[in-house]
């Protein structure tokens, strides 16, 4: 009975078009075997190419031989060890803050940091396209939630003048949001914050290593830099790696470490990782990194405009993430099925992981794509666009 209920409702799932399976890639950058069918990926938030950096996997193979596979105990146990502080003094140094503080994933991360900053009797206000992690860490806080319109800062000055109270009152953003591409307005959201006496939180998942000078970020990029309270980053996107950090004061850091769950009840990060991680940080500020960010750029640049000259409604921009907005999620999905047969791997995205009738082609760019695999890609879409009557 209870297992019938379960497939019920995966029907359900997939009567409404939104059924989701694990496909298995075998990836070799920037070209894929998906099952079999060979095409170029353009779905990765590998940006730079990091993931297959020799530089990174030598890092993490001669820590895994020096220290072994697992810390084997969270770090409050015996799983602290020297490289989780040799990272977090580079985190901290790069991002220009009085210290950084790992966890095991972003999504553990902004779950944990929100969830222990906020609770019952405090307010977020968070941004409505926010990710699915920093929406759920709000709802396992307890506080308040208040969801402003995307990226209106006229929207979040009046709903802060409208929920004041004595608790804390956090906003919560992403630095480059993930769906749509697009960089939020942080020099109106850190005034607003000060205004109102409000902690300011961004989530940097996918401007970490891509925006900035030396590719500090979004906080960087929009020159707020020291106006942030936390700023929150992810290791499996640009940098190649895996696992997460906040860069924030001292007391911040003390605190979560007093409060966090998914810090305290978790396994911490393994050397491997730990030494991939910091070799990433040090490459993304060097000559080499700079080379990346701008191939990024140019090839981010590229696509957009070959896109938008063949008609396809997408925003103007430069970062890597290219949505391509299709509407309905059955159209979306047949869109990405026929972009795959013909050589083009690109997610199509459904609610619940954007809002319903927004569904969309997320495409994202590598600074390992040559011109002439944009060139091809943009074809493809185009092509497979108009067939279906999308274009
Ligand atoms: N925040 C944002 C904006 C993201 O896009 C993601 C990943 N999709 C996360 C957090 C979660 O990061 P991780 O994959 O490291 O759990």
């Amino acid at each position: 009975m209870p297992l019938q209920l379960l497939s019920q409702r995966l029907e359900k799932i997939h009567h409404d078009g939104l059924y989701r399976s694990l496909r298995s890639v075998e990836r070799t950058t920037p070209l894929v075997s998906v099952e079999g069918q060979q095409a170029l990926l353009l779905c990765s938030n590998n940006y730079l190419g990091l993931a297959e950096h020799p530089a990174l996997a030598q890092a993490a193979a001669d820590a895994a031989l020096q220290y072994g596979t697992s810390s084997a105990a969270s770090r409050l146990v015996s799983g602290n060890q020297p490289l989780h502080d040799m990272l977090e003094a580079k985190l901290a140094a790069w991002k220009g803050a009085e210290t950084a503080l790992l966890f095991n994933s972003g999504y553990a991360a902004n779950t944990g940091i929100i969830a222990a900053l906020a609770g019952r009797g405090d307010i977020i206000f968070s941004d409505r396209l926010n990710h699915a992690s920093i929406i759920d860490g709000a709802l396992l806080s307890g506080a308040r939630l208040v969801r402003y319109p995307h990226n209106d800062t006229l929207a979040l000055a009046r709903l802060l003048e409208q929920h004041q109270g004595d608790g804390l009152r956090l906003i919560v953003t992403d630095g480059v949001f993930s769906m749509d591409g697009d960089i939020a307005p942080l020099q109106g959201i850190a005034d607003l914050a000060e205004q109102h006496q409000a902690l300011l939180m961004v989530d940097d998942a996918h401007a970490g290593g891509v925006l900035g000078q030396q590719g500090r970020g979004s906080v960087d990029f929009c020159g707020i830099a020291g106006r942030v309270a936390i700023q929150m980053g992810t290791f499996g996107k640009a940098l190649g790696s895996f696992g997460a950090y906040a860069a924030c004061s001292r007391l911040v850091r003390e605190y979560l470490i007093n409060r966090s769950r998914s810090l305290i009840f978790s396994t911490s990060l393994p050397p491997a990782v730990l030494a991939a991680s910091a070799a990433a940080v040090d490459l993304v500020q060097t000559e080499e990194g700079q080379q990346l960010r701008q191939q990024l750029t140019d090839n981010s640049m590229l696509l957009r405009s070959l896109l938008q000259q063949a008609g396809c409604k997408v925003p103007d921009g430069s970062t890597p993430i290219i949505p391509i907005l299709v509407g309905d999620a059955e159209t979306t999905t047949r869109f990405s099925a026929r972009l795959l047969e013909e050589g083009l791997f690109v997610q199509g995205i459904r609610p619940p992981t954007v809002p319903k009738g927004t569904s969309r082609l997320r495409c994202t760019v590598m600074a390992s794509h040559s011109p002439d695999q944009i060139q091809q890609a943009a074809a493809a879409i185009v092509r497979v666009g108009r067939e279906l009557g999308v274009l």
